[in-house]
């Protein structure tokens, strides 16, 4: 016999809690600029939407959630690296604000964690710093790419987006070194790799942005199949796909 966990009803008050959550996040003032972020994202047409449309997205609870155990996560790794012997890391600029980069006239913009100094094996070299938190079987996955890959091969594989925003924030810097810890949520196990500056790669994701920002049009879709797994999930679907069947 097959026992079936049985389902609760949510509590009455962490619902409302969930509501004010949702209702904060989404009334925060939205960005006017094409993320480094999100430019290594495999649709350009939804970068498209993001930047050239007033559609604004919106988060529900859990993600909205996971966002915040990451930004605590990032405190918590930044906290241990500045109390190790030898690092130096800085995660604000001379005016106290977050490293940021930008092209296009800001139109394409990002925010580093941080700068970092004192790494064991590069002592004198100063690093791009980005900090992550992942699910259990994602950091896995990292760790095991880690192992059969080497860890200059590691962040390309493993994730496109983190990629593509570590290439931009060293090309921008002029920094040739980047370096990513990636940890567990709350920060119980953690592990990193270096990942060097890569010029073909920079360009062709300065191409992406410049075409992102100057087409006066959405750009091709990823998938024609709103069933499409990228696309099922994706916040523009009814517009993307919604556009397509009035034009047949
Ligand atoms: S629905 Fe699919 S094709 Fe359309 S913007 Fe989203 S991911 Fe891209």
């Amino acid at each position: 016999m097959v026992f079936l966990p049985k389902q609760t009803p949510h509590d009455l008050t962490l619902q409302r809690a969930e509501i004010a959550i949702v209702e904060n996040e989404n009334s925060k003032p939205r960005r006017k600029y094409l993320g480094m972020s999100s430019i290594g994202g495999a649709c350009s047409r939804k970068l498209w939407y993001s930047y050239h449309t007033p559609m604004t997205e919106t988060f529900d609870a859990p993600t909205i959630m996971r966002f915040e155990d990451g930004h605590r996560s990032e405190a918590l790794i930044a906290d241990r690296l500045k109390a190790t012997p030898g690092i130096m890391l800085l995660t604000e600029d001379d005016n106290g604000r977050q490293f940021g980069v930008e092209d296009f006239e800001g139109q394409f913009r990002g925010h580093l964690d941080g700068k970092i100094l004192g790494l064991v094996h590069a002592p004198s070299v100063w690093h791009v710093w980005e900090a992550k938190c992942t699910n259990l079987k994602k950091f896995m996955q990292f760790k095991l790419l880690k192992a059969d890959l080497g860890e200059q091969n590691t962040l390309k594989q493993w994730d496109a987006t983190y990629y593509a925003q570590a290439q931009s924030y060293m090309g921008y810097t002029g920094l040739d070194d980047h370096y990513l810890t990636v940890c567990t949520p709350g920060g119980r196990d953690w592990e990193a790799v270096c990942t060097r500056f890569n010029e073909v790669d920079f360009e062709a994701i300065r191409d992406k942005a410049h075409r992102i920002l100057g087409a006066m049009a959405p750009l091709a879709r990823l998938s024609n199949d709103p069933s499409w797994y990228e696309c099922k999930w994706c916040f523009y679907k009814d517009h993307c796909h919604g556009i397509a069947k009035l034009s047949a």
